[in-house]
C-alpha cells in the first residue's frame, strides 16, 4: 500500500506539473488587419519612422481567393479568417452552403476567454462582422445588428474608431489573458478605391504606428503572439507606386508576426491556415 501510495504521489507530481505546463501554454492572439494592405502599400508608405517591414521583418506571403477560387471581399476574407473556411463574396460567418459556422471569436468567449474587436470602419462592417455574425448578405444591416447585439454580451466591440494609433494604449489596456483581439485599419482599403495615394499612406501611418504599438505589448506580454495581414489587396499599386484598379486584387498580401508563436506564421499560407494556426495557439493547450 506504502510503495502504490508513494508510486500514485510520484505520478500526481509529475501529471500536475504536465497540466501545470500545458495550461500556462494558453496564448494570447492580437490579429491586426490591414484592410486592402498589398506589399505595394507598404512599400510605397515607407518613410524613417515607419515599422512594418523594417522593424517588423515579412514573415511570408497570405493567398486570399474566396470559395469559387475568385477575388474576395472582405466579408468572405473576414469569414475565412474567423471560421477558417472558405466561402462566397458577401456572406459572413457562414459556408457557402449558408450554414453558420462558429467563430474563433465567439468559440474564444464560450471558453472564458475575453474578446476584442475593434476598427475605424462601422462595428457592422465586413471585417468585424466577420467574427460575430452570421448571414448571407453583408449589406443585410438589421440581421447584422441583432448578431451584434448578442455579441456585445460576451464581446467588447468598438466600430468607428477615427485613427487606431491613438487607440492603441485604451485598446491594450483591456487587454487581459487570455484573449483574442482583432484590430482592423479599414481607411487603407477605402482611400485605396478611391485611388487617392497621399490619404492611403496616411492610413498606412496610422496602422503602421499601431503595429508598432502592439508588437511592443506583445512582447511584453507572455504567451502573446501578433499577427499583422490583409484581407485582400485594393487598387493593384504598381512598382512605380501608382493604382491601376478601383477594385480588389487576388495578390498575395504580406504577412508579418512576433511573440510567443511567431514561428508558425513562416509563409506562404492560405488565409484559412491562418485560421488553424490561431486556433492552436488559443485553445491546444498541450501543445
Ligand atoms: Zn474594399
Amino acid at each position: 500500500m506504502v510503495r502504490y501510495g508513494f508510486r500514485a504521489v510520484i505520478s500526481c507530481v509529475f501529471m500536475c506539473a504536465f497540466l501545470w505546463a500545458a495550461a500556462a501554454r494558453a496564448g494570447n492572439v492580437i490579429l491586426m488587419i490591414g484592410d486592402g494592405m498589398g506589399l505595394q502599400h507598404i512599400l510605397c508608405s515607407q518613410d524613417d519612422d515607419s515599422f512594418l517591414y523594417r522593424g517588423l521583418p515579412l514573415s511570408g506571403f497570405v493567398s486570399t481567393n474566396n470559395a469559387l477560387g475568385n477575388v474576395t471581399d472582405s466579408a468572405a476574407a473576414a469569414t475565412a479568417y474567423a471560421c477558417g473556411v472558405k466561402t462566397r463574396n458577401g456572406y459572413l460567418g457562414m459556408l457557402p452552403d449558408k450554414t453558420p459556422c462558429s467563430t474563433i471569436a465567439e468559440d474564444m468567449a464560450e471558453s472564458g476567454g475575453q474578446v476584442g474587436l475593434y476598427t475605424t470602419d462601422k462595428a457592422k462592417g465586413a471585417t468585424p462582422a466577420g467574427f460575430y455574425a452570421h448571414v448571407e448578405d453583408r449589406k443585410d444591416d438589421a440581421g447584422i445588428q441583432s448578431h451584434l447585439d448578442a455579441a456585445q454580451k460576451t464581446m467588447t466591440i468598438r466600430g468607428s474608431l477615427k485613427d487606431l494609433a491613438p487607440e492603441m494604449p485604451k485598446i491594450l489596456s483591456e487587454l487581459k489573458p487570455p484573449f483574442f483581439a482583432m484590430i482592423e485599419g479599414s481607411d487603407i482599403d477605402k482611400k485605396s478605391h478611391a485611388q487617392k495615394m497621399p490619404e492611403m499612406q496616411a492610413a498606412m501611418k496610422d496602422f503602421d504606428r499601431a503595429v508598432r504599438q502592439a508588437y511592443k505589448f506583445a512582447r511584453q506580454t507572455p504567451d502573446t503572439t501578433l499577427i499583422v495581414l490583409a484581407d485582400h489587396e485594393t487598387g493593384g499599386i504598381d512598382e512605380d507606386c501608382r493604382f491601376t484598379t478601383a477594385q480588389h486584387t487576388g495578390v498575395e498580401v504580406p504577412l508579418f508576426a512576433a511573440g510567443a508563436q511567431a514561428a508558425r506564421f513562416i509563409g506562404p499560407l492560405d488565409n484559412t491556415e491562418i485560421h488553424a494556426k490561431m486556433r492552436q495557439i488559443l485553445f491546444d493547450k498541450g501543445r
